[in-house]
């Protein structure tokens, strides 16, 4: 059964990879043996200075004056050793502190995306598909294709839900964001309990990758179920991308078989710098706080703003608006928008290619964004 799944992955995958402008090419012999994948392609980064960035969120205000500070006082001998072992480092101690749980319970990564992709790799290992959305992280189906794990995606409703219901059945594991990405939609804290609760023999991942934005944590779940693992990221709510910082807290036997595959891969993922740096944003609690707050005023003000514009969108818990316009398609909006260096994300999707997922900036920067609305619809 699983390795007939298997097949069928790969040659799905092969023709995806042919379609996606592989064809003609004179196939050699050894690419039968190759691994093939449809990477997953990631906003644009785009090298021009003066834009406004709103496609990818990534947090508007800086980082927390006191990773500044750490990082002008770091010495850069610091970097011809190793760094720490990764299940005990500066960054897990106070994590660990700061959500009441002990270092045990805690993972790092090379962003939230290595976490998520040994997370895919360590606990998807059954012959029964996992579950997703039909709409989310377009990186998950990725991990699964290539790491060869069946999977079957749910439909979000109407109203771009998750049913709760879809996700009841046998099955080899379940994930999702939560608020789900890019709609911004969030689940209540009881529907997760419900889908963990009813599949005690798999682990569910709950990617809180924008929970920090208004929206209510499952961590609490982790005294009660065993099989819970809630992912984390640096890379929204903490202003920091750039330094590619992800984490997951569960229940210590889950995070065990965590780093037991990630020291089959790569024992040192993480660097020296990014270990501090990171413990340093998590101390300043206030700062954190701080810019959390002014991305959702921004978002509240951004909604009536939208709104008054003719959009439409699904209310959003995230640092980000998925919206659609009544009027005006969404892919004339993003190249409306792109000629005048503004950039949001669009995905050229069933269902969502109507949309535009805008990450919410500075209060300037929405502003250059409504007025540039304002002209084009
Ligand atoms: N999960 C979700 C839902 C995301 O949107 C992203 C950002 N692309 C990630 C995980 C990964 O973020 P990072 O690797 O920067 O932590």
């Amino acid at each position: 059964m699983k390795g007939c799944l298997e097949r069928m992955c790969f040659a799905i995958t092969c023709e995806l990879y042919e379609k996606k402008g592989n064809k003609g090419n004179k196939q050699m012999k050894w690419e039968e043996n190759v691994r093939k994948v449809v990477p997953y392609v990631p906003g644009e980064q785009p090298q021009k200075k003066d834009i406004i960035k709103l496609n990818t969120n990534e947090c508007p205000y800086p980082p927390s004056p006191m990773v500044q500070k750490a990082m002008q006082e770091m010495d850069y001998q610091d970097l011809r050793l190793y760094p720490e072992f990764p299940e005990k480092t500066p960054l897990t101690a106070h994590l660990a502190e700061y959500y009441h749980v002990k270092e045990e319970q805690i993972f790092i990564g090379v962003g939230s995306d290595d976490v998520l992709s040994m997370a895919f790799l360590t606990f998807f290992n059954s012959d029964r598909p996992v579950f997703f959305p039909d709409i989310t992280y377009s990186f998950y189906d990725v991990w699964a294709d290539i790491y060869r794990i069946p999977y079957e995606v749910k439909p979000l409703d109407a109203d771009f839900c998750i049913r709760k219901e879809d996700y009841m059945g046998e099955c080899g594991g379940i994930i999702f964001p939560n608020p789900n990405a890019p709609t911004g939609v969030l689940m209540g804290v009881e529907d997760i309990e419900d889908i963990v609760k009813a599949h005690s023999d798999v682990v569910v991942i709950i990617d809180e990758a924008y929970i920090d934005f208004g929206g209510t944590t499952c961590l609490p779940l982790l005294e009660s179920y065993d099989n819970l693992l809630v992912v984390r990221t640096f890379s929204k709510s903490r202003a920091m991308a750039g330094s590619r910082i992800g984490y997951a807290i569960g229940n210590e036997k889950l995070i065990r078989y965590l780093n037991d595959a990630k020291y089959s891969v790569n024992s040192y993922t993480m660097n020296r710098p990014a270990l501090r740096l990171g413990a340093e944003s998590v101390k300043d609690d206030a700062y954190f706080k701080e810019i959390c707050g002014k991305i959702i005023r921004t978002r509240e003000r951004s909604e009536k703003e939208l709104a008054a514009l003719g959009f439409t969108f699904p209310k959003s818990y995230g640092n980000f608006i998925f919206a659609s316009h009544k009027k005006v398609r969404a892919k004339e909006i993003f190249e409306k928008l792109k000629e005048r260096d503004i950039y949001v994300r669009h995905w050229n999707k069933a269902r969502i290619d109507d949309y535009l997922r805008i990450t919410i900036g500075t209060d300037e920067e929405m502003d250059a964004l409504f007025a540039a609305l304002r002209s084009i619809v």
